[in-house]
């Protein structure tokens, strides 16, 4: 019900239009430059094969996934996981994803606090992104408002988290084109081009954060605008 109030939209939509927006963006990259070969004719997971021994990462192993732009570091196992789109395909995306997943191991490698922080925060998040809202609707409709804050304090967790990603997820991505660079997989023009896939990937992680940050802000209006008329 607290869903369907039009205060909700004012609060959420221009970020619900940013993630809309940003998912397109990200389409429309991979689907171009997934099509446009690369100058040096590598596959992501020839890439992979160079880039990880060069960085002193022989121990990341690297395995297939399902899916498409389903590519990423797991820091628990230390595998790179590329999809088919990327290990097979010696496309501009495919270097692009693969320096960026890279780069996240390099994180891991070097103990990038950022990135640290967020992993120590995901069972918390996952956690709270369920029972802050439970727990915010309970107060309010049993009008115990320590217990609503209590929802909002929970739910503010997913804020902090998605505020951490940011610094994690730009870092990858500098770190990556440094790696092209260095190792010079990519020329002048096709580092443009790169650059062009990874804002575009950035952009979704901004407008998550500016999605928790309007729900946020919408469960705080309410609060305070239901603390203000219980005074009266
Ligand atoms: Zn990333």
């Amino acid at each position: 019900m607290l869903y369907l109030n039009p205060t909700y939209f004012i609060f959420v939509l221009p970020a619900l239009l940013l993630a809309f927006y940003a998912q397109m963006k990200v389409r429309a990259a991979y689907s171009r430059y997934t099509r446009k070969a690369n100058l040096r004719g590598i596959t992501g997971l020839q890439a992979a094969q160079t880039l990880l021994p060069a960085t002193g990462l022989g121990h990341v192993s690297v395995e297939g996934i399902r899916g498409e732009l389903t590519d990423h570091y797991d820091p628990r196992s230390k595998t790179l996981r590329l999809s088919q789109g990327v290990a097979h395909v010696p496309s501009v995306a495919a270097l692009a994803i693969v320096a960026h997943e890279i780069g996240h191991a390099q994180q891991d490698a070097q103990g990038y606090v950022p990135l640290k922080l967020r992993s120590g925060l995901v069972p918390a998040v996952q956690l709270s992104a369920w029972v802050g809202p439970i727990l915010f609707m309970i107060g309010l409709v049993l009008n115990m408002l320590e217990l609503a804050w209590l929802g909002v304090i929970a739910f503010a967790a997913g804020a902090v988290f998605a505020l951490i990603t940011l610094p994690v997820e730009f870092n990858a991505s500098r770190r990556g084109l440094q790696l092209l660079r260095t190792y010079q997989l990519a020329d002048g023009r096709e580092m443009q081009e790169v650059k062009s896939v990874l804002n575009a990937a950035a952009l979704t992680y901004v407008a998550a954060l500016a999605q928790t940050l309007g729900t946020l802000l919408y469960y705080i209006f309410l609060l305070t605008g239901f603390g203000g008329r219980r005074r009266r």
